[in-house]
């Protein structure tokens, strides 16, 4: 079996919601060799080759997975939690025991970059602090990983701003 077990290094609240559980684990062995397969495969998926890492959600949680370990952010409680570890680790086994038959993808699809989030929050309302964050940039570190939501920056709903709420949409996928 490609993967007998993840090991959880360490869970804690989520910084954004404490209600949610974030965490780190790690593989026994190095699965870098698995993620274009991963890529291929998961419909949602953003990788990036250098690193080499690769992103995705199941449903609100977001999941990255390196060479070695993986995080997932915004689990409900740790009872899901390892449910979705041992979600991950079924899916890494099946898409090992078939990988003769997937077609490896090192297409790296577009993810916003911190900056471009952040370059589109209210700069008059700049550092306000009514999403809870301290900085904007903080918040845009946050909404980049899925902690935050974008409808906590209170100011974005100001008309003024719609078009910066609608570019910050579409970048974030929103529909
Ligand atoms: S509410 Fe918006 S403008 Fe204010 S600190 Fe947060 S991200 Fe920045």
């Amino acid at each position: 079996m490609y993967l007998q077990r993840i090991r959880v290094k360490y869970m804690e609240p989520c910084f954004a919601d404490t209600k949610k559980i974030r965490l780190k684990a790690e593989f026994p062995r190095d699965v870098s060799e698995l993620l274009p397969y991963m890529n291929a495969v998961i419909p949602n998926a953003v990788y990036t080759q250098q690193g080499p890492f690769l992103s995705f959600t199941k449903e609100f949680r977001l999941i990255t997975v390196y060479p070695g370990e993986l995080t997932v952010i915004k689990a409900i409680n740790s009872t899901d939690a390892y449910q979705i570890l041992e979600w991950l680790r079924e899916l890494m086994n099946d898409i090992y025991d078939q990988r003769s038959s997937i077609t490896p993808s090192y297409d790296m699809r577009r993810r916003p970059s911190i900056l471009a989030l952040f370059q589109l929050l209210p700069q008059d309302k700049y550092n306000c602090g009514q999403c809870g964050e301290r900085t904007c940039l903080a918040f845009s570190l946050f909404l980049w990983s899925g902690e935050q939501k974008l409808e906590n920056c209170h100011p974005l709903v100001e008309p003024q701003y719609l078009e910066e709420k609608k570019a910050l949409q579409d970048l974030l996928g929103h529909k």
